[in-house]
C-alpha cells in the first residue's frame, strides 16, 4: 500500500482519535507516542500487520456519496455532490464530491465552478480557491473562500449552523432570481416607452 503525505497524517489523526475514544487510560499514552514516533512506512506496515483498512471500503467521501455519512447537501447531480465542510476553513467552505472513487469528472468540476459562483455572489468572499484534493485516491474539489481579515482557521460547526449558511447561498439564489425578474420588467416597461415614443405626434417647430 502506497500513501502520501496528506493520507499519513489523515491515518494517524484518526488513529489517535481511536485511541482516544476506545484505549484504557493506562494505555494511551504509550500507545500515542509509539504511533507518534511511527515514520510512513513503520505506519504503513503496521496497518497491514493489523488488517487496518483506510481504502474505499471506509472511504468517507464514497460513504458521503452514499449518503450514509449525513451531509448538508448544497447541490447533487448524478455523478457529484456538493457539500458544505462540516470541518470549514472558512465560512462556505464546500466540498465538491465525485460519487464513485477515483478521479474528479468534467461534471465535477462543472458544478464547482457553479457553486464557486454562488460562494461569490452569495457571501462576498474577497476570492474563491478552488483546490483539487485525494484523499485515499477519492479526488475532490475543495472550495475556500477567503475573507477580508479573516484567516484560514479549521473549526468544527454543526448541521444547524451549515443549515444557515446553506439557507444564506439559497436565499440570495432567490433575490438574483427577483433581479433577473426585475430586469425583465424594466426591459418590458422601456419597450413599452420606447413603443409610446413612436405613437408621440411630431413635434413641428
Ligand atoms: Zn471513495
Amino acid at each position: 500500500m502506497e500513501i502520501s503525505e496528506e493520507e499519513f497524517k489523515e491515518i494517524k489523526e484518526k488513529l489517535i482519535s481511536y485511541i482516544n475514544n476506545n484505549f484504557p487510560e493506562d494505555k494511551k499514552s504509550s500507545s500515542l507516542d509509539k504511533l507518534d514516533s511511527m515514520n510512513k512506512e513503520e505506519l504503513v506496515s503496521f496497518l497491514e500487520k493489523n488488517n487496518i483498512l483506510f481504502e474505499e471500503e471506509q472511504c468517507v467521501f464514497c460513504l458521503i456519496g452514499l449518503k450514509k455519512i449525513p451531509s448538508c447537501i448544497l447541490e447533487e447531480d448524478e455523478e457529484n455532490l456538493a457539500v458544505l465542510d462540516i470541518n470549514p476553513l472558512s465560512e462556505g467552505n464546500s466540498l465538491i464530491i465525485p460519487k464513485s472513487h477515483g478521479k474528479v469528472k468534467e461534471s465535477t468540476l462543472l458544478l464547482a465552478q457553479k457553486i464557486k459562483g454562488e460562494i461569490k455572489n452569495n457571501l462576498m468572499p474577497l476570492e474563491v480557491k478552488v483546490e483539487k484534493q485525494a484523499m485515499f485516491n477519492h479526488e475532490l474539489i475543495n472550495l475556500i473562500p477567503i475573507y477580508k481579515d479573516k484567516e484560514l482557521k479549521k473549526e468544527k460547526k454543526s448541521i444547524e449552523e451549515l443549515e444557515i449558511i446553506k439557507e444564506k447561498i439559497l436565499k440570495k439564489d432567490n433575490q438574483e432570481d427577483l433581479n433577473k425578474k426585475e430586469e425583465t420588467l424594466n426591459n418590458v416597461e422601456e419597450q413599452e416607452a420606447e413603443e409610446k415614443n413612436l405613437w408621440l405626434p411630431k413635434r413641428i417647430p
